[in-house]
């Protein structure tokens, strides 16, 4: 039996940007996550923001922290920490990444995840990473989330030639910070999907503790 996990991004793909003055859920968020749990799937936040700033934004948006299987909160979106995050979730079963940022969602995603959904919003080509022919990328670019429930099986079902598109993921720079954390075990797949309340699943990086709560979102 497979498992098939759908990994979303926050700012900007659940939520509005960090920069904007108030946090409230995009259209057809909540419905987009709720079609996923009842497809089966599992559901897990995958942010650029640490834990504390994940779970206040989605109370203050109004989406319910219950619906996600995890928070996987990291300091980084890069290949590298796709890897580390994601990754181990590839031997469940398929993996799709929902996201905003062609940089930070899309790219790390390439030759990984099995479906990638760009949910583009405002990025226009040339703004923050995002290249003048999208089209050419075996992506999903619905304008949101609402669309989940039509784009999603349809871009499982297609598929796409993953060894091809692997070497595409390199548009994001790994800082020296990144390579620092890697090795050591705190990956260990039980603790991730521990439920929200434990203190144990969503804290993958050793410095990110010291970052709680200090109410600032991250772009991405
Ligand atoms: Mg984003």
């Amino acid at each position: 039996m497979t498992t098939t996990t759908v990994a979303f991004d926050l700012d900007g793909t659940l939520v509005s940007e960090w920069s904007a003055p108030r946090t409230v859920a995009l259209p057809g968020a909540v419905s987009a996550l709720r079609w996923c749990r009842q497809r089966g799937y599992r559901v897990v936040l995958y942010s650029w923001n640490t834990e504390a700033t994940c779970l206040w934004r989605l109370r203050a948006a109004g989406i319910p922290p219950g619906l996600f299987d995890a928070v996987l909160a990291v300091p980084l979106k890069t290949a590298t920490v796709f890897d580390r995050v994601l990754g181990p979730l590839l031997a469940d079963g398929p993996l799709v990444v929902v996201g905003n940022s062609w940089r930070h969602d899309v790219v790390p995603a390439l030759g990984r995840a099995d479906a990638i959904v760009w949910t583009r919003g405002g990025r226009a080509p040339g703004v923050m990473g995002t290249p003048p022919d999208t089209w050419r990328y075996p992506v999903r670019r619905p304008r949101s989330v609402a669309t989940l429930p039509r784009v999603l099986p349809v871009a499982l079902a297609d598929g796409y030639d993953k060894a091809a598109w692997l070497p595409y993921r390199r548009a994001v720079l790994e800082p020296e910070a990144c390579a620092a954390g890697a090795g050591g075990d705190q990956w260990g797949r039980p603790t991730l999907f521990d439920r929200l309340a434990s203190s144990e699943s969503v804290s993958p990086w050793p410095w990110d503790d010291a970052r709680q709560g200090d109410g600032r979102a991250r772009s991405g």
